[in-house]
Order: C-alpha cells, then structure tokens, then sequence
C-alpha cells in the first residue's frame, strides 16, 4: 500500500500539458497532434554513479527530467511528457519531497507532465524516466545528415559540469546539478540544422558520432571553444579537456550550411551559440588553435569502461 500512498503523495499533480488520461490507471492516454511523429527516449540515473549518494534530492529531480529533454531538444522535437521508474531502497519522505519538487520544476519549467511510471523497492537508487515529444513528421534533425562544409556549433559552455564535478561547492557546480535542456534552440533548428546531438559524454566523443553516422570528418577550432572564465584559468591542454572531454553539459552540438546559419543568427535565442569547426571530406576529427594544427588525444565517458 505504501507504494500508492507515495505516488498519490509525490507523483500525482496536475498535467501541465495536454493529457487525456495521466496517473492513476493501467496506463496513460496521449492523442497525437495530427500529422506529428512520436519521439521517444529513456535515460537512467543510478544514485554513486551518475550523481553523489549525497547530492540534493531536489537537484536530483530536476536533472532526471532533464537529460531526457535535452535528448527530445536533440531531434528538434517538441517535449510533451513524461514516465518515471522509480527504486528506492527506503521510503524517505524527506528525500521524496525534494525529488518530486526538483522533477516538478524541470516539468514545469518546459510545459511538460509526468503522466505515469512505476514505483518498486530495491536495494538501489534509481531514477529512469522516459520523455515523450511531437515534431513535424520526416522532421526530426538526426545524428546521421552532416554535409562537407557544414559549420559545426554548440549552444552554451563546454566543460562547466566536468569542472563542477571535480571542484564541488564551486559555483559551476550549478551546471552539473541543473543543467538546462535547450529545448527552444532544439525546435528552432529543425529545418535548420543538418544535423544534431546533445552533448553528455564530452563534445568529442558525442560530435564523433555525428562525424560516423554521417561518414564525415570535421575540423575544431580549439581556439572557438566556448569555456567558461573559471576554467579559462587553468592550463591550456586543461582547458581543452574538460571542454572536449568532459561529461554532463547537455548543451546542444549541431552541423548546419552557412547560409541556415546566418539565417538562425537572426533569430531570438534563448541560449548563445558558438561556431567552433566545419565539417571536411577526410575522415576523423583534427584540431586546429589558431590556425595552426594541434594534435589532441582525448576520450569521453565510457561506460563499462
Ligand atoms: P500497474 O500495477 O497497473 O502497473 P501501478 O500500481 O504500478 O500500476 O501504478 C499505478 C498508477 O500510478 C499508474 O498510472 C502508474 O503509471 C502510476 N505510477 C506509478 N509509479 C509512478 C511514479 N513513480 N510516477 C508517476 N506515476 C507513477
Ligand atoms: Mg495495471
């Protein structure tokens, strides 16, 4: 019984976008807007390995909302809700508080509603939630449509949560605990961009998986690089990592033609977005600072690794 008691506690507010049918029932109701693909993606949070034993409930809330947005933004695809599966060793209204307030806010924030999920017990932490978004059917901006001569760019900074993560009570720690999905920029692109990913295992390696699934090469200009005045104080090769190697920015990183870009130049954005590289014929991802090559040995985060 406790199971319901939590849900109908924490998990069982009002749906702040378009819902036929949300909590309570065997399973929710959507009706599509007509002429309008589903986009659907999932990602898990395991509490001592994606985020601290002791990180604030709150902000744990937030980020698992998030991380799913920004993949939806990645599509250029328009968030509508949400399911949260749920493990909690304990019952800990406390925690469930904060969490609950924390993934609210992330829902709220991006008009989206939590429509359903499953709560168990286990002996660990974990949060998985699946986001649910509509874009324009044939739409949606894949990793696979990069084209020689797109300019690459990325919204945002590169390397503050990695540099969060490494320097705790730093005010960039901010950037780990509550990133914010681009949304906005995401479905601005669509029809813009040739192609688009969210970075959340490092510029590097998520740009690389453009660069394959495009069969593509692309040139950085390490000297474009958009990094934040702290980082900015360390090292140049230290600067370089955490921007290019560093996890958990969800900023989005996308190719796009001259011409597309300096039609999204006249937009308003909700975000800055840096040009940092365009995309080559020969294979494989080199680096240039200042016009000069450099060569960088850099990996992002791997699982199971
Ligand atoms: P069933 O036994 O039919 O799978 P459940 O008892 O697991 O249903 O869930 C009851 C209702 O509560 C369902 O609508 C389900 O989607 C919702 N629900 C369960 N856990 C959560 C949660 N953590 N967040 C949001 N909704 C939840
Ligand atoms: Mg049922």
């Amino acid at each position: 019984m406790a199971e319901f008691s939590i849900i109908d506690t924490y998990f069982n507010r009002h749906s702040s976008s378009a819902v036929d049918l949300g909590v309570g029932d065997d399973s929710a109701l959507l009706t599509p807007p007509p002429q309008q693909q589903l986009v659907i993606c999932a990602d898990t949070l395991v509490a001592g390995r994606h985020f601290p034993l002791d990180t604030n409930p709150h902000a744990i809330g937030w980020k698992s909302v998030a991380v799913n947005l920004s993949d939806i933004a990645a599509m250029g695809a328009k968030p509508h809700s949400i399911l949260l599966a749920l493990s909690l060793p304990q019952i800990d209204h406390e925690w469930l508080k904060g969490f609950s307030q924390g993934l609210y806010d992330c829902c709220d924030q991006f008009g989206v509603s939590l429509i359903g999920g499953d709560t168990t017990q286990s002996p660990h932490l974990t949060i998985s939630v699946t986001a649910l978004g509509w874009v324009d059917i044939g739409k949606a901006v894949t990793r696979s449509g990069a084209q020689v001569g797109d300019f690459i760019c990325v919204s945002g900074q590169v390397g503050d949560a990695a540099y969060g993560i490494q320097h705790l009570g730093h005010p960039l720690q901010k950037r780990l605990d509550y990133p914010t999905p681009r949304c906005q920029l995401g479905q601005q692109l669509k029809g813009l961009a040739h192609s688009m990913i969210d970075v959340s295992d490092g510029l590097a390696q998520d740009l690389g998986h453009i660069l394959h699934a495009s069969k593509v090469g692309a040139e950085i200009e390490l000297d474009q690089l958009p990094i934040d005045d702290h980082v900015k104080q360390l090292q140049q090769e230290s600067q370089w990592q955490y921007a290019l190697a560093g996890g958990d920015d969800y900023e989005l990183c996308f190719t796009i033609s001259p011409q597309n870009y300096q039609k999204l130049l006249q937009l308003e954005l909700d975000v800055n977005i840096h040009k940092i590289g365009q995309i080559t014929e020969p294979l494989g991802l080199r680096y240039k600072n200042y016009g000069t090559d450099h060569i960088l040995k850099f990996q992002g985060y791997q699982h199971f690794a």
